[in-house]
């Protein structure tokens, strides 16, 4: 693995200088919680503020706290698709469906008629997800997350225990819908198996300089443009990067195509993980959410960052 020091250019060239008066344009923006599901989470500081960008020649440019340690909660939800999708052979998109809900991410929902969660961006998915890898048993399956999360970032990546154990002893709704798939026959590991795999891929510490390695990963057909290694095939990562366009955030997915139009997907440490197909990985951390679980000046943030540089999808003058 690399340094992330070997590569990393919190620069004053053009592009560091621009996304620097990115941060500086929105730090004031006070609106939103900080998410206080588990005790860690809830102990953050909103006044953090990173973002960082990482491009397909493997330079990462950064502004404000990008170095600040966060677990990474939802964010690993996309990571851990491709994960299950590469050690089932591609059968896990048959696992889990991949239509957005309109709910809650731990909405007590599953797919009519299948049983399956509806996609692996919410809590079901990543549950289920988190079981298909491989690993025999929850130890096993949580190495190996681990290990591929850090293919992803291009450096070595550490669970924080003291979260990974509050996700346990604290998410009822994830325990509900362990059960819940268990009892549907979708879910084939033990119940507390699979909450215990998926609490620690959670509790997993990045920095926003890592989260945009690992985006610009799927961005750029599963090579990472840092360390070279092709962690997943082209065709994983572009089904994985489907998704997240379409289910990224939450109940918020179709505004946020709309007004920011890269595949992303929040987080409720407060992190946003982007994946400009073709053109780069981006991160945020700002600790304070809105209603739905986004974090707010994230969201600004990508949103003028997407405009400034041209990165919406659906834009015909993209480029
Ligand atoms: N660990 C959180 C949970 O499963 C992740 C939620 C999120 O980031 O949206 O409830």
């Amino acid at each position: 693995m690399t340094s992330p020091d070997s590569s990393t250019r919190t620069s004053s060239d053009d592009l560091g200088a621009r996304l620097a008066a990115l941060i500086e344009g929105v730090r004031d923006r006070d609106g939103g919680e900080v998410d206080d599901s588990v005790p860690r989470l809830a102990e953050a500081d909103p006044a953090l503020l990173g973002l960082a960008l990482a491009t397909p020649d493997g330079e990462v440019r950064a502004a404000g706290d990008s170095r600040q340690a966060f677990s990474i909660q939802s964010a690993v939800k996309p990571f851990l698709f491709a994960l299950a999708l590469v050690d089932t052979d591609g059968e896990a998109v048959d696992a889990v469906g991949i239509e957005p809900t309109g709910e809650a991410f731990d909405a007590i929902v599953l797919e009519g008629g299948t049983g399956r969660p509806p996609n692996p961006m919410v809590n079901a998915g990543a549950l289920l997800t988190a079981a298909l890898v491989d690993g025999g048993d929850a130890d096993g399956r949580a190495e190996r997350i681990v290990r591929g999360l850090a293919s992803f970032a291009g450096r070595d990546l550490e669970v924080d225990d003291d979260v990974a154990g509050s996700e346990i002893l604290l998410g009822d709704r994830n325990h509900a819908l362990a059960h819940l798939m268990r009892s549907e026959g979708t879910l084939h590991v033990g119940a507390d198996d699979a909450v215990s795999a998926y609490a620690r891929a959670c509790a997993v510490l990045v920095d926003a300089e890592a989260l945009a390695v690992m985006g610009a990963t799927l961005a750029l057909g599963g090579r990472n443009p840092v360390t070279g290694e092709q962690v997943v095939s082209a065709a994983v990562a572009r089904d994985v990067v489907s998704v997240m366009a379409t289910c990224g955030v939450y109940d918020g997915s179709g505004r946020w195509m709309r007004s920011v139009g890269v595949p992303a997907k929040s987080s409720v440490s407060g992190a946003l993980v982007l994946s400009s197909p073709g053109r780069l990985g981006a991160a945020s951390y700002s600790p304070r959410l809105d209603e739905l679980g986004t974090s707010v000046r994230g969201a600004l943030l990508m949103e003028r960052l997407s405009r400034e540089l041209g990165l919406h999808v659906f834009d015909a003058g993209r480029g």
